[in-house]
Formats: structure tokens, sequence, C-alpha cells
């Protein structure tokens, strides 16, 4: 890649170059893998970016993770936190690496991904210079940044629940679900019309249906299965909606069922598919924020570490050996230093020395 790059550039106006991959990785060295979270073989998508100067890189860097951040929270319904990595955490080509952390339920943090500042390290190693506007030669400035499938992983920890996947609307492939119920004795023909013409209305209302017909299953095992596959709204029709000219809505969310006149489904429906986001998303803040804890002692540090675990806030003095020693006793490494810096109000938890920052630390996936 950068030694594309070195090709490619030659002057100030071919800069900046941003280039964007999708790509499968494999990593043989893995050793303890787990579906999604570390698995031997992932997708990602990384991008590169070469410019003229330091301040545009450190712009891309923040560009990077906002449009991350915007995708965890408004798509997936994940609250992150973001901030600077410590050095002995940070991307070892990187002058900084900043990184998007969730919490997961068991009190397990996981970083959803990363933007490094890659400052000039790569432009010396593989000579990328550019002609400048003042005819001079000058080295990049570059930036990479990515996220991976183990975002799904992620998904599905966070709103999942004991019947399955809990999608949010706006990335579920399918929004509802119409499921007709023809009792005995009642007139499976009509029910089975008036399902179609339900999730036709969604349809040409921009909604992602799918119309359950299928005559081989019952529907308590249809109703299962698009549990289990996440889907956020199921619509029921039975003999008793039908006579009353209504429709059953069931929220993959809360299980809750509701009815809505025929004639206000579509409305209804959509009104719930942005509840259900919303949803999600204060649930997975509620979780967050009970996630995290501040402590004053080292004392107490490792008692929440071991207990209920999160995110532990705490005064460091910024030395890597009290970084160091605190992995290796606890398990818990920083996660992230917030940009906006909270100022100490005690010394460094493990030496007692002055405190540099207030970080997070966790246990991690
Ligand atoms: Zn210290």
């Amino acid at each position: 890649m950068y030694a594309t790059f070195a090709k490619w550039i030659r002057s100030w106006r071919d800069l900046p170059l941003k280039i964007n991959q999708w790509c499968n990785i494999v990593r043989w060295e893995t050793k303890a893998t787990k579906l999604f979270l570390r698995p031997r073989e992932f997708l990602w998508q990384e991008g590169h970016t070469a410019h003229a100067t330091k301040e545009e890189a450190e712009a891309e860097v923040m560009y990077a993770l906002q449009e991350y951040r915007d995708i965890m929270k408004n798509y997936l319904a994940i609250p992150v936190l973001v901030g600077v990595k410590s050095e002995s955490e940070k991307f070892a080509g990187a002058d900084y690496t900043t990184a998007l952390e969730a919490m997961m339920p068991d009190g397990k943090a996981l970083q959803m991904g990363t933007s490094h500042n890659l400052g000039q390290h790569f432009a010396h190693v593989f000579d990328i210079k550019f002609i400048g506007e003042d005819e001079k030669d000058h080295m990049v400035w570059q930036t990479s940044w990515g996220i991976t499938t183990r975002t799904i992983g992620a998904l599905v920890m966070v709103h999942g629940d004991d019947r399955g996947l809990v999608l949010p609307p706006k990335i579920a492939p399918i929004h509802v679900v119409v499921v007709s119920i023809p009792y005995k004795g009642a007139d499976p023909e009509a029910i089975s019309a008036k399902a179609k013409e339900i999730a036709e209305q969604l349809t040409a209302a921009g909604l992602s249906v799918f119309l359950d017909d299928r005559g081989e299953y019952t529907p308590g095992w249809k109703f299962n299965q698009w549990e289990l596959k996440g889907v956020p709204v199921r619509i029921e029709i039975g003999p008793r909606d039908l006579q009353q000219g209504q429709v059953t809505l069931a929220r993959r969310d809360t299980y809750q069922k509701s009815f809505v006149k025929e004639s206000e489904a579509v409305e209804t429906v959509k009104k719930l598919l942005e509840e259900i986001q919303h949803n999600l998303y204060s649930k997975a803040c509620a979780n967050l924020e009970e996630k995290i804890s501040s402590v004053k002692t080292y004392d107490e540090f490792k008692r929440v570490i071991a207990g209920k675990g999160g995110f532990v806030k705490a005064a460091w003095c910024g030395n890597e050996n009290c970084e160091a020693k605190i992995k290796e006793e606890t398990g818990a490494t920083i996660r992230v230093i917030p940009f906006e810096k909270e100022a100490p109000q005690t010394g460094c938890m493990y030496c007692g020395q002055n405190a540099k920052d207030v970080a997070y630390f966790a246990r991690s996936y």
C-alpha cells in the first residue's frame, strides 16, 4: 500500500490521497479464537490517507473517528467512549492512536475501531515525498483507520437476549415480518389475503417486509424463528384481527404487544421502528453508565475490576511500568484517555506519584 503511495504521489497537487479498501485478514498466530471477536479470519474496512500538512492529517484522524462513532451510535445503537490510547496500547507505527471502546453486558470492554495518526513514520520508511508549492521536497503526513466484523459480535452481545438476536431497525435486513394465523373454523384464505395486503402496504411505504405464509410451520414456530433472527417488529393477523379491522404488533425488544387499526398500521409501524432504535440505544447507554466507576485507591480498583468489572476511572502517572504492573496484577488495561481531560484528584493509584491523566481502565476482549 505505502510503496504504491510513493509511486503515486509526485507533487502537492496529488494530495490529499485517500484510499479505502474492504478486505479479509487472516491471523494464523491467533491462539484463543472467539466467534466475531477474535477469529482466525475477519473482514475489515481500512482507510489510508496521505496529506501535505500535519494539521490536515490530524483533522482526518478525528474525521474517521467521528464517522465511526456515528455508525456505532446511530446505526448499531451502541454508545462508545472515545479517546487516545496510551503509548503501550497504541499502534506501533503511529504517533498516536485514537479508539472507540464499547462496554459489553458482562463488564468487559470491546475495542470497536481505531484511527491512527501515523505522522511521518511510514513516509520515511517508504520514501513517500512530494514537491510542495515551494518547489522543495517534503515528506507526507499519514493516517490509517479501520473497523472490522468484530462490531457484529458487539451487536450480538449488546442487544441480544435469551431468545436470540435483537437488531436495531436501522440495520435490520428485514424490518417487519407478517404472520397470518389461520385458526380452525376461520376462513384461512381471507386471513392470508389480508396478511398479503398489509405486507404490500408496508413495502410500498419503503419498509423491508417478509410475508411468512409458509403453510408447513405453525405460527408459534415462526414467531420463535423470527425472534431468533432479531426482526424488530412482527405483525400477526388472526381471525379476531380480521373481524375487528385491526392488526397485532409485537416488538422484538420488549415483547410488548399492541393492537392497531388496519388503516393506521403503516404509520404506527414506522413510529415503532424509530422507538425501538431509540430504546435499544437508551438501554445500552444505561448499561454503559452503570458500568463506569471512579476509584481513588488501588485496593478499590482491584475490588471493582474483580467484581462488577466495567470501565474504572483512575488517576495514572503516565509511567508505563505502573500500567504494566496494573495489567499483570488485575488483567485490566487502559482502554482510553478521554480527549476532554479530567484533572486528577489524587496521585497515581499505583505508585502515588503525581498523576498525569485520569484514564479508563477495563478488562477487555
Ligand atoms: Zn504510577
